[in-house]
């Protein structure tokens, strides 16, 4: 009689097993659209604040440069380096140093720059020699 009792205990326990096998394989299948959709949310949110932050420098580059002058970034002319307007020495985007060179065309022979608010030198015949 128990053996029997037994045995039946032990047969209803294989698709209680089975049941509970797909069951796990669902929750994680669940787990991981969830996962996934939160993943893709934050992606979102980082893109959108990296666009947001790219925009915000933009725009203050915008303020930066917006001082009066018909700017001409062909800093090639008189010896100032790429990117800077000849007119009033700012370059086009802010250098990443802590200065926000003003060039000035320095005096001589040979073309050269410096930045008038921290004395830095450009003198484009040694960049060029510099770089070869
Ligand atoms: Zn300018
Ligand atoms: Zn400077």
């Amino acid at each position: 009689m128990i053996k029997q009792y037994f045995f039946i205990a032990m047969l209803s326990m294989i698709p209680a097993g089975i049941i509970l096998y797909f069951l796990i394989h669902l929750a994680k299948g669940l787990l991981g659209m969830v996962s996934d959709r939160t993943l893709h949310k934050e992606l979102d949110e980082l893109a959108a604040h990296g666009e947001s932050r790219r925009q915000a420098r933009e725009a203050s580059n915008q303020k930066r440069l917006d001082n009066g002058c018909q700017h001409d970034f062909d800093g090639a002319l008189g010896g100032f380096p790429p990117g800077v307007c000849h007119k009033c020495g700012l370059a086009s985007t802010k250098p990443n140093g802590a200065c926000d060179h003003v060039w000035r065309a320095g005096e001589g022979g040979s073309p050269h720059s410096a930045c008038e608010k921290c004395g830095r030198q450009y003198n484009p015949a040694k960049e060029r020699r510099a770089l070869a």
